[in-house]
């Protein structure tokens, strides 16, 4: 790295970063953003500014902005466009909030770390002055029955396919695999991610239930990551509107969204709870664990063992899964479905994502199917979440957002599996017809493209 002098001291950004910008009057120079995008991402000092022709490379994980202490490095704002479309008579804005969010939001308004807002978290959306107020958990239910099927679709074909199948809804991660790993392109998983399925059905579905004009939609979902204002530009995710713009619009943070709340004056503590609107607004409690390292791989293994063995997973076989739960970066399990014995893996933090990456390369570890978070302790310590300075005091938070969101997922829940949500089963039967159908192949998959050209100009066809 040895261009764009006077910027030796901190992460390089481009000004065109749809996530993260820098306040240098705000910079003291402490490096701190270099070594966690260099030893927990494994991007900083990982490509050379003579090839990638003077431009920064950057996964838009926001590992920096948590990592900035001085509030230097933060997410690029959105708020001024939400408010437009707030204000706007001719606009229905629709609000989406992904799992995490309600771990993190009331950290901002002086809540203990990781209390459950969910509640709270509506009512002030409301009071915003949204149209709508849905459930991503809603979406991850989507996800994973896509996503569950593909994973037994290409068990049943294996000769057709190369193992292991990697998760694809961290968009940072998709990202660091097309530039850095495209050879692995083949095996991530086609189905979108929760936030953009939604974003997808929001715009089709949803509309036509509401009797709406997709193109007066506002789409902004509320997220714990600022990759997500990346992965919403990716022209492949937007199967509804096409030419006509975004399957989702804006992506906010869970802090920008409490800038929100704070600067309208909302009394969020003593508000009372409000519920989702229905249509996309209820989910499982596996999709709720998404939020964690490892939730998307037990929502996904139950409802493989639905679709492999037409049977639920027993309370004793959901518990025999818990091994792979827990704010540790990596974790291996052998489950046994059916006939299958399947092994599989989470990890979280991009930098131990790559040992493990490095290991199945050199064929040091055999797997089936592996669940890749760049966040540690996954999406519930997302860049956009509120940021925690002190270090005793981020290991709590990582374990009190990650107990909090799993403690919704337990034996007395009346709704456990993805796959049985009444929304989900009635967005089957209404509108996509089965799994993988081909309705369902174009709103709710996508495609990767090899990227690695950007760690070296000179490749570029
Ligand atoms: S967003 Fe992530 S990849 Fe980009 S500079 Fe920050 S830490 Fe590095
Ligand atoms: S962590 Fe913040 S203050 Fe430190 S060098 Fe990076 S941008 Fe500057
Ligand atoms: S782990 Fe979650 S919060 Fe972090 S970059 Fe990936 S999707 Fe975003």
């Amino acid at each position: 790295m040895v261009k764009k002098e006077g910027f030796e001291h901190r992460v390089l950004i481009e000004p065109d970063n749809p996530s993260i910008v820098c306040n240098d009057d705000l910079c003291k120079k402490c490096k701190l953003c270099q070594k966690a995008c260099q030893n927990d991402i494994g991007v900083f000092g990982f490509y050379d500014l003579e090839k990638t022709g003077n431009t920064a490379i950057c996964i838009n994980c926001g590992s920096c902005i948590q990592a900035c202490s001085f509030n230097a490095i933060t997410a690029v704002s959105d708020i001024d466009r939400v408010k437009i479309a707030l204000n706007d008579p001719e606009k229905i804005v629709v609000f989406n909030t992904a799992p995490s969010v309600r771990v993190g939001l009331g950290e901002e308004f002086g809540l203990e770390r990781g209390a459950f807002v969910q509640g709270q978290m509506v009512s002030s959306i409301r009071s915003l002055g949204a149209d709508y107020v849905l459930d991503v958990t809603c979406g991850a239910d989507l996800t994973i029955t896509e996503e569950a099927s593909e994973l037994v679709y290409r068990l049943k074909n294996k000769d057709k396919y190369k193992f292991p199948m990697f998760t694809s809804c961290c968009p940072a991660w998709v990202k660091m695999c097309e530039m850095y790993y495209p050879e692995l392109i083949p095996n991530l998983s086609s189905a979108k991610s929760p936030i953009a399925m939604q974003g997808s059905i929001v715009k089709t579905y949803f509309a036509q239930k509401v009797n709406i004009d997709p193109k007066r939609i506002v789409n902004v979902t509320v997220a714990p990551c600022v990759a997500k204002k990346m992965e919403c530009k990716r022209p492949e995710l937007n199967a509804a509107m096409g030419a006509d713009g975004q399957d989702v619009d804006i992506v906010i943070t869970t802090v920008e969204l409490a800038k929100m709340i704070k600067e309208a004056n909302i009394d969020f503590v003593n508000l009372p709870d409000s519920d989702f609107d229905s249509i996309f607004g209820h989910g499982s409690s596996s999709g709720l664990i998404f939020g964690n390292t490892g939730g998307v791989m037990q929502a996904a293994l139950r409802t493989a063992h639905y679709y492999i063995t037409g049977k639920n997973m027993t309370d004793e076989q959901i518990e025999a899964c818990e091994p792979i739960r827990g704010i540790e970066n990596l974790k291996f399990l052998n489950v046994k479905i059916g006939d299958y014995d399947l092994k599989v893996a989470a990890v979280s933090q991009m930098s131990e994502a790559k040992k493990l990456i490095e290991m199945i390369k050199n064929n040091e570890v055999e797997l089936d199917f592996v669940e890749i978070m760049a966040c540690r302790g996954g999406c519930a310590n997302g860049g956009g979440q509120p940021r925690v300075i002190k270090r005793p005091e981020q290991e709590t938070t990582r374990q009190n957002r990650n107990h909090n969101l799993y403690s919704t997922d337990n034996k007395n829940q009346q709704l456990r599996f993805c796959h049985e949500n009444p929304e989900i089963i009635a967005l089957y039967n209404d509108f996509l017809g089965e799994p993988l159908s081909e309705k369902a192949h174009h709103l709710l998959h996508t495609h990767f493209e090899d990227k690695s050209y950007m760690l070296d100009i000179s490749k570029k066809k």
